[in-house]
């Protein structure tokens, strides 16, 4: 082997050179639209700006840059974007703990982050970025709020909220000790009923429930992804029944277990249920319940043994005769939504704990029986005819969008003593948050700042109040897929003009959202809110509603079995990584080690298997790129004097690694269309193993490559480098030129695929 400077692998020498090389041909800006090429929206998550890029970061980026660069090696035109979550309380906690505005924070966190991800040489668009904190973007936030309150789909409600009486601040739960205390001041925390504003979820999840099918038959959704969404959803099927009350009106109830109706107990009701207060009439019960939903119960009672119940002191006629208490607790939700269920302690555990706590008997027969649920189910609507029919029922249910914060997006509503809330016009957005808050934990500073909160009645021109509450960022995430698809130039035009656009029509629905399996919610209400928008209009083109035709959920990084964190001091250090092995290891070993759905425990080794495979990829292909070189010279000098020409007994030897290697290109193409990056990685490296093979088997039986052998084996190396590059796209690239290749495109060619170069 020479010793030129290019035989030893230097990842940090290849990588920027590949780097400066893409900057320069701008080589992942978004191909203008154009309706002949095959084109696609991937969409990655979107990173709280929160400081650093960690591991878990570099393993969802790096699934979705191999697939955003595979597609792309296919010749597809490929949106490839992200903006960053900027609000919220990551954001503020962190501007807390650097002393800083949390506008300065985000920023500082985007510009790092953005450096630590183009140091891992991921193909993202760039100048599309952006951060949900600035007016272009959060005004998409106030404009969605002010599209859903016009349609109902927002409203005022009353919630419980998490709140410290010496910080004066309502707490996310994340910010509430183990213990129940306030994680700032380590003070007591209570639960307060405060007017929130709701998103009104509910119209729209039997729709979410039965687009899941399709979802499912599109072999596009994985399995986690799947699931998370049936998790969200809380679906529970079961049967309806109209009971009999005491003073005349029926009450509907609903059960799990039809199979068990003789022993019902009680009835169950959520006092969140429209006609609770009906049932709750008696002075002192309308109290008990006035009391549960003004905060009155303690924070830690949220089980079956300690969760308030108030007996209203009201009947039903039982399903087999006998009266039933009904009784209001917020037990329900949480299991079945805003509802009225049956107690049937013989069948369910809870309702077996309430019936003691009411001192009901409980040793009854009626639970369970060996017929299938099928035959139960007709045999009580046989029996109950008009009074009974098959029923299921959502946990999913309407929740809170509005937050006693102060870095968040702004409310467009005002408060005006004449006219109650107005909400703003739409030209008068965005409504723009100001800059030198200085959060400290206590408080909200918003509200605080009496210039900015003193505005005038957009209806009646009097004084009024703006409203201090801001939009939490779970709402930001609601719109946060659909400015990738902008182009930049079109970015501060109104919201109509941008919603016209073709570019929506051609990039909307995303192919592919990839993501960890905790965006489950994020998703779920991405879902919602598309088929609210359809039907509202914007985004009528979008038919049935869905915003992901695919997604990939992927599982964490852990280590040693263990979540990673600052307190285990188990956590892995990208940068630390990046410097001593490469940004192609890194990527290559967090593919390598794992499928996609499977947690992925950090061990070394991977990376030292990962790295070891790429120094001898660069190490060998370079040498024998230096063999043909010296035995092209030797060629043009001529044949040596008295040297016969070799009886070739290669050829077979040439026709299996033509085999090897189109069994290769077919198996890894099917892993690329279906994710499966760690089945892809393992079968390069199969073949990286079997070209070193064929070059064994000739060497026993000739001296030498001849020059047909050593033209196989530097077109396999070329394939193979071919299909490295959406794992190790900097190396690979490097190989592919060195080999042949020309340089142009956001990526080398799949095997077979002949890019067209753009003019
Ligand atoms: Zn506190
Ligand atoms: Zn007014």
């Amino acid at each position: 082997m020479s010793d030129s400077p290019h035989t030893r692998y230097d990842p940090h020498e290849i990588e920027a050179s590949r780097q400066a090389a893409w900057r320069e041909r701008d080589a992942f800006r978004t191909p203008a639209l154009a309706d002949d090429q095959p084109h696609l929206y991937i969409k990655p998550s979107a990173p709280f700006t929160s400081g650093n890029i960690h591991i878990g970061h570099v393993r969802s980026y790096s699934i979705g840059d191999a697939y955003a660069r595979y597609r792309r090696a296919r010749g597809e035109a490929v949106l490839f974007s992200f903006g960053f979550d900027a609000f919220g309380l990551p954001a503020e906690l962190g501007a807390i703990a650097g002393d800083l505005p949390p506008s300065e924070w985000v920023d500082r966190c985007a510009r790092h982050m953005t450096g630590q991800l183009q140091r891992l040489g991921f193909s993202f668009d760039w100048e599309r970025s952006f951060l949900s904190s600035e007016p272009a973007m959060y005004r998409w936030s106030q404009w969605l709020f002010l599209v859903l309150l016009e349609r109902d789909l927002i409203y005022r409600g009353s919630g419980n909220v998490d709140w410290c009486d010496n910080c004066e601040t309502t707490l996310a739960s994340i910010q509430v000790e183990p213990g129940g205390t306030c994680w700032r001041c380590h003070g007591p925390v209570r639960l307060i009923e405060l007017p929130q504003w709701y998103l009104r979820i509910s119209p729209y999840l039997d729709e979410n429930d039965e687009r899941l099918a399709e979802r499912a038959a599109s072999g596009k959704w994985d399995e986690v992804a799947l699931a998370s969404q049936e998790i969200v959803l809380g679906r529970v099927d079961g049967v309806e029944l109209d009971l009999a009350g005491d003073e005349g009106a029926p009450l509907t109830v609903f059960t799990p277990h039809p199979d068990a109706l003789a022993g019902a107990r009680f009835v169950l009701m959520s006092p969140r249920h429209p006609e609770a207060d009906r049932w709750a009439s008696e002075p002192v019960v309308r109290d008990s319940l006035e009391q549960l939903r003004t905060g009155g119960w303690e924070r830690s009672a949220r089980e079956a043994e300690t969760i308030p119940l108030i007996d209203t002191g009201r009947v039903v006629e039982g399903p087999d005769g006998d009266p039933l208490p009904v009784i209001v607790s917020p037990l329900v939700d949480s299991r079945f939504g805003a509802t009225v269920v049956l107690g049937i302690p013989g069948a369910d555990h809870a309702d077996e704990v309430i019936a003691a706590r009411l001192g009901l008997d409980t040793g009854s027969p009626g639970a369970g029986t060996d017929a299938g649920a099928d035959d139960v189910l007709s045999a009580v609507l046989d029996a109950r005819g008009a009074d009974a029919r098959p029923a299921k029922r959502y946990r999913a249910f309407d929740f809170a969008i509005s937050r006693q914060r102060s870095w968040g997006t702004p409310i467009p509503i005002v408060y005006c003593e004449g006219c109650g809330a107005v909400p703003l016009a739409r030209d008068q957005l965005p409504v723009i948050l100001p800059l030198d808050l200085r959060p400290t934990g206590a408080g909200n500073p918003l509200a605080e700042l009496e210039e900015w909160v003193q505005t005038s009645c957009p209806r009646c021109g009097g004084a009024a109040r703006r409203e201090t509450d801001t939009l939490d960022c779970h709402f930001d995430a609601l719109w946060l897929w659909v400015p990738a698809c902008v182009p930049p130039e079109a970015r501060e035009d109104s919201l109509e003009e941008i919603l016209a656009l073709p570019d929506l029509r051609h990039w909307l629905p995303s192919e592919r959202v990839v993501a960890g399996s905790d965006s489950g919610n994020f998703v779920f209400d991405q879902r919602i809110i598309t088929k609210a928008l359809r039907d509202i209009g914007p985004l009528a083109f979008l038919a049935d509603g869905e915003p992901f035709a695919g997604c990939l959920f992927h599982e964490m990084v852990i280590s040693g079995g263990r979540k990673m964190s600052k307190h285990l001091g188990n956590v892995v250090d990208p940068d630390e990584l990046v410097a001593r092995y490469g940004a192609d290891t890194v990527r290559l070993a967090v593919l390598y080690a794992a499928r996609p759905q499977r947690s992925l425990n950090w061990s070394d080794s991977a990376v030292v298997r990962c790295n070891r495979y790429l120094a001898q990829v660069w190490e060998y292909s370079q040498a024998k790129l230096g063999e043909a070189a010296e035995s092209a010279e030797a060629a043009v000098a001529g044949p040596e004097a008295g040297t016969e020409p070799e009886r070739d007994n290669t050829e077979h030897l040439r026709l299996r690694l033509a085999k090897w290697s189109a069994t290769a290109v077919e198996r890894i193409t099917a892993d690329m269309d279906s994710l499966e990056m760690h089945s892809a990685v393992r079968n390069i490296m199969r073949l990286f193993d079997l070209i070193k093979k064929f070059e064994k088997l000739v060497l026993e039986r000739q001296p030498t490559l001849n020059a047909a052998n050593r033209a196989a084996l530097l077109d396999a190396l070329l394939l193979h480098a071919q299909m490295l590059g959406p794992f190790a796209p900097h190396l690979a690239e490097e190989l592919w030129i060195a080999l042949g290749g020309e340089e142009h495109g956001a990526q080398t060619p799949w095997p077979g695929v002949s890019l067209r170069i753009a003019a």
